[in-house]
């Protein structure tokens, strides 16, 4: 499997940029930083990603930056899930690190 490799630093910048932006989901962006540190995420599709329950073990939720099949997001959608916030982590943090790719390049 393909796998997009992101330094700490370019994850890090990116997950304090969503604090900055949605400081009230503090608590949803670190739980889905967690599940990236974990290794709970991946990618299956350009923005398409599968999230491991934290609660339930072998339990896989398919999520997009603006969707997901979990408990939360169902009872809420206006709001966005730990999962969401974690796939959008991911794909900003990945655009980020082929920027820096790039400039090195140039
Ligand atoms: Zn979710």
């Amino acid at each position: 499997m393909a796998q997009t490799i992101v330094s700490v630093a370019a994850l890090q910048a990116t997950i304090a940029r969503a604090l900055h932006n949605a400081p009230a989901d503090r608590a949803r962006i670190e739980r889905a930083a967690t599940l990236i540190a974990l290794g709970h995420v991946q990618q299956t599709a350009a923005d398409e990603f599968t999230c491991e329950s934290q609660r339930t073990l072998g339990v896989h939720y398919v999520v997009t930056p603006d969707g997901c099949s979990c408990v939360d997001a169902q009872r809420r959608p206006e709001q966005r899930c730990k999962h969401q916030y974690a796939a959008r982590i991911a794909l900003a943090a990945a655009r980020a690190a082929v920027c820096v790719r790039i400039s090195r390049a140039a």
